[in-house]
């Protein structure tokens, strides 16, 4: 996407606004497939929960893409999304064996992380298969640390308690038909993540009916100058010649299942917003912009660092800006960010605003959340819109009658 369509995108749709870019999606799915393409059964699961709209979850189906859904609602957005029951999986975390049943039902891959769960679901349905989340207490720690952590990690069923797995499985005879991992860590050192999956493969030999094995995700993407990702096509050559390999212990073609989000989704993102005023204080340059966490709270909540351009005047002289929102509160996007000159009214293009950026936004300060827009072959299409005055009060309810009130009308929009 070229500065002059995002400009013409914020015009036409208003700002600030969600632009997502079709093709960019796709080509990290493609990466994504010709990486693993020694593999005979490859199965990549979108996670959802990065960005939830339901013509992305088409974008995604269109493309041969899985689903990897971590709530009830997840599971329903991809079946109205057009994904057949068998290529959704769903991965929760501390739901209730209701919501599980629930999606049993609906006929969803079913993968369980804890053992209470796994007990009480195995003696209710043993004919029901199910994937395993494992906990293989590794993490990477940069630099080729193995560091045995994620100890404290609320995520799967630990490594150390394979035998009481074993046992429930045996006494309920249910069928597990899928080993999973989801650490959750950036893969940063391929070797880290190798040493997981032989964690993995060992759990592996444990079950005689697998279909799958599933190594989650955790493909970490650049989102600024000099940030190193995970190297894709390494991680390809090397998983996939041991996967292969274990598949012949095994006895069988197993299929080799991912879930990325962040990696499919982040960069295909662009965040518009506009500048309201630009303050000179005592100490930086403030450029204020037309939103807040409300709408994007990656760097308020894990301090992420996402790329700004000032595409009004991108061949403005640098200065060094403090990038803040206009919410009641400290709403810092980047302190000391050197960006072409900015004046009031100039439109700024947040990068790596593709994966928990709408999905986490709120109506906080009552502002409305953002319009969506995808970029695909050359238009752009809204996928969202704005949200208006009716919105904030849908589902609450006026108790008129407690308080004596007089209204008036208001005009709104
Ligand atoms: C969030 C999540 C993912 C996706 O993680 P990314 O870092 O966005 O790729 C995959 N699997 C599970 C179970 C998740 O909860």
């Amino acid at each position: 996407m070229k500065h002059a369509d995002l400009l013409k995108i914020a015009n036409t749709f208003g700002d600030p606004v969600y632009v997502y870019d079709a093709q960019k999606i796709q080509s990290q799915f493609n990466r994504l497939t010709s990486a693993f393409s020694s593999v005979r059964n490859l199965k990549l699961n979108y996670a959802a929960k990065a960005l939830s709209n339901i013509s992305i979850l088409k974008l995604m189906n269109s493309l041969g893409s899985g689903l990897d859904t971590v709530s009830i609602q997840e599971v329903q957005l991809g079946l109205l999304a057009g994904f057949k029951a068998q290529d959704i999986i769903f991965t929760p975390n501390g739901v209730s064996l209701e919501e599980i049943e629930e999606a049993a039902k609906l006929g969803v891959r079913i993968n369980i992380d804890n053992l209470s769960i796994l007990e009480q679901f195995g003696s209710k349905h043993p004919d029901i298969p199910v994937c395993i989340r494992i906990n293989p207490h590794v993490m990477a720690g940069g630099n080729s640390n193995i560091s045995v952590g994620h100890i404290d990690s609320k995520f799967g069923i630990s490594i150390h308690q394979i035998p009481h797995l074993l046992r429930i499985v045996a006494l309920t005879e249910m069928n597990i038909n899928g080993i999973h991992m989801h650490t959750g860590s950036d893969i940063l050192d391929i070797d880290v993540f190798l040493y997981a999956s032989e964690i993995l493969f060992e759990t592996a030999k444990n079950f005689k009916n697998l279909d799958f094995i599933d190594f989650g995700s955790g493909f970490k993407v650049p989102y600024k100058e000099g940030d190193i990702e995970t190297n894709i096509e390494e991680l390809g050559k090397k998983l996939s010649s041991r996967f292969n390999t274990f598949c012949k212990e095994y006895g069988k073609e197993l299929t080799l299942a991912f879930e990325p989000g962040k990696f499919l989704v982040s960069e295909a993102g662009r965040f518009l917003a506009k500048v309201n005023v630009v303050k000179q204080t005592t100490s930086t340059v403030f450029a204020s912009i037309d939103s807040g966490f409300n709408h994007l709270i990656r760097p308020m909540l894990y301090g992420a660092s996402h790329h700004i351009e000032n595409i009004s005047n991108p061949k403005g002289r640098e200065r060094f800006y403090s990038i803040v929102g206009y919410i009641c509160e400290t709403d810092t996007f980047a302190s000391n960010r050197r960006i072409n000159e900015i004046s009031e009214g100039d439109i700024l293009s947040f990068h790596n605003a593709g994966a928990y950026c709408f999905t986490m936004a709120s109506n906080y300060n009552s502002r409305f959340r953002p319009p969506e827009v995808l970029w695909y072959k050359g238009k752009a299409t809204l996928i969202r819109e704005r949200e208006v005055f009716n919105d904030l009060l849908k589902n609450q309810v006026d108790v008129k009658d407690l308080f004596n009130i007089k209204t008036e009308k208001v005009a709104v929009k």
